[in-house]
């Protein structure tokens, strides 16, 4: 019954440039073919790196309805993706965006 899923590639790096290569949830600069660039610009190790692996993110998830439209792909850092989904009660991206904010702001977010 599932459609079958198309790659989330084009609508993924359409949404990095758009994006400008940072993160949709933390801002924080990505990387979608190789991490060498956000190495250097960051200063950050390769294992840091991996976590900055630009990601397509569904703002309505699959199972809620959502496609792989190029309205419903954000690009997203690796370390934001699998948090929100690691997470149980299901935020919303609005209300999971507004969570990074105020722990980056604490201090409290990719602690590395
Ligand atoms: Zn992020």
């Amino acid at each position: 019954m599932s459609k079958p899923r198309i790659s989330l590639k084009k609508p993924r790096n359409r949404a990095f440039n758009q994006q400008q290569g940072r993160c949709y949830y933390c801002g924080t600069l990505m990387w979608a073919k190789s991490p060498k660039e956000v190495i250097s610009k960051l200063k950050v190790t390769k294992k840091q790196a991996e976590s900055l692996m630009c990601t397509g993110e569904h703002l309505t998830a699959h199972r809620d309805g959502g496609d792989d439209s190029y309205e419903n792909i954000v690009a997203a850092c690796l370390y934001c993706n699998q948090k929100r989904h690691k997470r149980k009660d299901d935020l919303s991206p609005v209300k999971y965006k507004a969570l990074v904010k105020r722990r980056l702001e604490k201090g409290r977010w990719r602690n590395w």
